[in-house]
């Protein structure tokens, strides 16, 4: 039996990080990911650079190094409460002022205030945005069906009672925890406002620097989770073939095999 819940290296669990805003508390919190070897996304609104309590451009580029840059829009409206000729130049403006400081395209976002609507979906589409974060939290672990509606397992107040439901599911069901990605979201400056970074510690320190886990930013999950869906099977599901630049591992008959990009392979 062949199952696709595995990640690179063949781990079972998957964990990514996801930020709003682009507030300067960004320093902060990207040292705790650092020091513990988590992975995340910002998503940044690039019209509030340089201002009051934002990061600025100049530093954006070596602060969020080995994170991933990602879209709020320029000035965070709610974007369906304004003309769709207006979303697409919030969406584009802020891609192109974010893409000319990370040096790399820009290819998701999340929604400001969480809220979205069909043609704001579509519109985002049309733009180039290959996910989008909401604020709706699942309490669960499992891969979304459309990433352009990317529910979080949680937000950050939550997150410790996510790793304990997670650390019993773990023990009392394995199974029910391989292919696992848990997806924890929040604004850094909540941090400083409710003085509760010790809790981001912690959460660090009991999830970090795990062999069982792949760190991973939204757009890795994304991209991974694409080459996964382009590998070609045989009739009898005994030969494969990944047509992708990545490699992915699947499982098979429990053991985590290794396709590499361009590879044919006998399973
Ligand atoms: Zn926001």
């Amino acid at each position: 039996m062949i199952k696709f819940n595995r990640y690179p290296g063949g781990k079972p669990h998957a964990l990514t990080m996801s930020y709003d805003d682009g507030r300067n508390f960004d320093r902060q919190l990207v040292d705790i990911f650092n020091r513990y070897g988590l992975k995340g996304s910002f998503h940044l609104n690039s019209g509030f650079f340089d201002t009051q309590n934002y990061v600025t451009a100049d530093e954006v580029a070596d602060l969020y190094r080995g994170h991933e840059i990602s879209c709020h829009t320029l000035t965070h409206p709610f974007l369906e409460k304004i003309p769709v000729a207006e979303v697409v130049n919030q969406i584009l403006a802020d891609k192109e002022n974010l893409e000319e400081l990370a040096g790399y395209p820009v290819r998701g976002m999340s929604y400001p205030f969480g809220t979205y609507n069909e043609e704001v979906i579509n519109a985002l589409r049309v733009c180039g945005m290959e996910y989008s974060r909401t604020t709706l939290a699942t309490m669960n672990w499992n891969m979304p069906d459309d990433f352009m509606r990317w529910h979080p397992s949680c937000h950050h107040k939550a997150c410790l009672e996510l790793l304990d439901k997670f650390e019993a599911t773990l023990k009392n069901r394995p199974h029910a925890a391989v292919g696992a990605m848990l997806y924890v979201w929040g604004h850094s400056y909540e941090f400083n406002n409710d003085q509760n970074w010790d809790l981001m510690e912690e959460f660090a320190s009991r999830i970090g620097g795990r062999e069982d886990f792949w760190y991973a930013t939204n757009i890795e999950i994304v991209d991974y989770q694409n080459a996964l869906k382009a590998l070609r099977f045989s009739r009898k599901c005994d030969l494969v073939t990944n047509p992708s630049a990545i490699s992915v591992w699947i499982e098979v008959d429990g053991t985590p095999v290794e396709v590499k990009p361009g590879e044919t392979k006998k399973l």
